[in-house]
């Protein structure tokens, strides 16, 4: 039997033939993947010939065609369309491939081969692209442990199996305490919340077998809960229970996990030859040192700090008024905060969402990627790998750039979300291979569809990472696309949301979907001026947690992390009426795997980028100035990781990012009203 996985694709541009593929094809055809890597990795490694970087390098860039070209397939079904099948191979399918990367790493042989070309580097001849490839394959090596000997060796794996169960734990734990603790509310305490607050509230209740309804720890439940209930004592119940997420004593208490966690990774950087985790872990990011962290961040706290005090003390007048004296509290900020903005801002959802319908959002970000970079979106006849998906051709000037996927609607088999996958990624080392893109997001479903402003915003983020893959122009797949640092990746998705805000685009786009009018330019406007509101809140809570977590990371591990977590609060003088948004013992981006461990600043880092980046269009007087979107294609959109991020950024822009357009965009600039 064949399986139509492992046969060549002769579909138009080689799209995956969805009509032919079962699941029970994807185990086979992964297993057979995973063999024929193996085969190749032993290929290189004994090969008698001496290392070139063609028959090291380049042979290692496509090891895995095969795997990346089932993987894409499988694992983007996963996500967007899971099976009881699909998960259950998901399954079983990580430890095997995790095992496999190990072993690469762990392989002498081909260790050897690639130390030894980079000995000898500088005689090569290697263009600008091979000699980044072979810097970051050997990095990817070094940082695996693939140079250490004997009990180092050994102690490094112990480490990291160590870090990976308590990863797990952490999570396990969180989830538990998150679970376990609900507030019943009385009829009458429901007074005050908005019918979608009541409408989740019941349904909570009756999901946890209670009497009536319940406010739990869901983030969608609990905000509305502390922003819209006039019930002083309740909310004070409630955020203190929130604040409290895996501090509460007990089996599922996380703060001895978290202080082993950070005693391990101390050692494992150590193991590895850095000074901290923090200089480990920066060393692949833009912002390379903690020092440029810590800077950046303090450039934005000072203001965001002044402007919450302002804030406080309006917030503070309005609880006089309602007779209560005492200290502004962390369960009254959210409260005062929504009143005032309805003073201050009287937006109303219901009245935009009827210019916002989902196929004039597409033809938006289409328009917008025509004006700036000269794309052509041809809707595609093809077999997909379920109804609600479409596709298109991208071409520029009749060249075929791209087929680009738009999944859009909520289902029950999609995971929650928005995302961006490649089924195939761009490179030219096999001939000219061009991308096949998706957009996965969770829209309402409708006739027509119509979207939130942040619904929209979402569908624009994600199509400027599908930019980012589409204008991808280099020659090895490792460094295509979206292949960069975790502080950069978010810089051309960021960036591209600027557009949707952009008057011209919204009168174009955004009609009414019964009258088919534009706008009101009066709605426009509130509606960016919303957007702005509370931010000197939103920044401080978010600016503490980042700078615990570099704390954290940066020089010897804390032996008790909440005595630690307390000093850098009480040195950055934290306003006693915030707090920050996820605590050490519940703050799962760094404790529940590596991924943002000293690295939650890097949502700031790229917010920074982003308004900095749109100010070059801005400075230039036209959104779609020609000139400057040249240079980001250039420079960033087509460039993926052949360069360092800073280089690429200093390249699109003649400097590095300043604070100054984040801190306008915030409403946090010194003159800013
Ligand atoms: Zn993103």
């Amino acid at each position: 039997m064949t399986n139509p996985l492992l046969q060549d694709w002769t579909t138009p541009f080689g799209l995956p033939p969805f009509d032919g593929i079962e699941d029970t094809d994807f185990g086979p055809a992964l297993e057979a993947a995973l063999a024929e890597g193996r085969r190749n990795i032993a290929a290189i490694a004994e090969d008698p010939e001496a290392p070139t970087f063609a028959n090291t390098l380049e042979a290692l860039e496509l090891a895995d065609r095969l795997l990346d070209r089932v993987a894409g397939v499988f694992y983007n079904l996963a996500g967007a369309d899971a099976t009881p099948a699909r998960e259950a191979l998901q399954r079983e399918m990580a430890p095997k491939l995790a095992a496999y990367s190990s072993e690469i790493t762990n392989n002498r042989a081909l260790w050897r081969r690639i130390e030894t070309l980079w000995q000898s580097r500088e005689a090569l001849g290697l263009t600008e692209e091979q000699a980044r490839v072979l810097m970051l394959t050997r990095r990817s090596f070094l940082r695996a442990g693939a140079a250490l000997e004997g009990e180092d060796r050994a102690r490094l794996t112990e480490v990291k199996a160590r870090l990976a169960v308590l990863g797990t734990q952490f999570t396990q734990n969180l989830l538990a305490e998150e679970r376990g603790w609900f507030m019943e509310l009385a009829e009458g305490d429901l007074e005050g919340l908005p019918g979608f607050v009541v409408d989740a509230a019941r349904a909570a209740g009756r999901e946890k077998g209670a009497a009536g309804p319940v406010i739990t720890l869901s983030r969608s439940l609990i905000v509305p809960f502390l922003q819209f209930s006039p019930r002083r004592d309740l909310r004070e119940k409630a955020q203190k229970a929130w604040a409290a997420r895996g501090a509460n004593g007990g089996d599922t208490d996380n703060r001895a996990i978290a202080a082993e966690i950070l005693a391990l990774r101390q050692e494992r950087a150590q193991l590895l030859g850095y000074e901290s985790f923090a200089t480990y872990k920066l060393e692949t990011e833009m912002a390379k040192t903690p020092g440029n962290v810590r800077e950046l961040l303090m450039q934005v706290w000072e203001p965001a700090r002044a402007q919450a005090q302002r804030d406080a003390e309006i917030l503070t007048g309005m609880m006089r008024e309602d007779g209560i004296n005492g200290d502004l509290a962390p369960w009254d900020w959210r409260y005062y905060a929504q009143a005032r903005r309805k003073v201050e801002h009287d937006l109303d959802e219901a009245e935009l969402k009827p210019y916002f319908q989902l196929e004039r959002m597409i033809a938006a970000a289409f328009d917008c990627a025509n004006r700036l970079f000269g794309l052509d979106f041809t809707p595609l006849d093809v077999p997909l790998y379920h109804p609600d998906v479409r596709a298109w051709e991208v071409t520029r000037e009749g060249r075929h750039m791209a087929v680009f996927l738009g999944d859009y609607f909520a289902r029950g088999s999609k995971r929650s979300g928005a995302w961006c996958s490649a089924m195939r990624s761009q490179s030219k080392l096999d001939g000219e291979t061009r991308p096949i893109v998706v957009n996965v997001c969770n829209f309402a479903k409708g006739d027509p569809a119509l979207l939130s402003h942040d619904d929209a915003r979402t569908l624009f983020h994600e199509f400027g990472h599908a930019l980012h893959q589409m204008l991808s122009d280099v020659t090895y797949q490792s460094i295509s696309g979206t292949s960069v640092a975790r502080d950069f990746v978010e810089l051309p998705s960021q960036l591209y949301e600027h557009w949707l805000d952009v008057p011209e685009v919204l009168e174009k786009h955004a009609l009414h979907v019964e009258t088919g009018q534009p706008m009101p330019r009066d709605l426009l406007q509130r509606l960016l001026a919303a957007q702005t509101y509370d931010m000197g809140f939103q920044t401080v809570e978010f600016i503490a947690s980042a700078l615990v977590d570099l704390d954290f990371h940066d020089g010897p591990a804390p032996a008790d992390p909440m005595a630690a977590e307390a000093e850098t609060l009480a040195r950055i003088k934290m306003p006693d009426a915030i707090v920050m948004r996820h605590a050490t013992p519940h703050f799962a981006h760094v404790f529940s795997g590596d991924g943002y461990s000293s690295g939650y600043y890097s949502y700031m880092w790229s917010e920074v980028m982003d308004a900095d980046a749109y100010r070059a269009f801005e400075e230039a007087g036209d959104p779609f100035d020609a000139d400057t979107a040249a240079r980001l294609e250039r420079f960033i959109l087509s460039a993926g990781g052949s360069a360092e991020a800073d280089a690429l950024y200093t390249a699109f822009r003649g400097r590095m990012p300043g604070v100054g357009a984040l801190l306008d965009g915030r409403g946090l600039s010194a003159d800013s009203p």
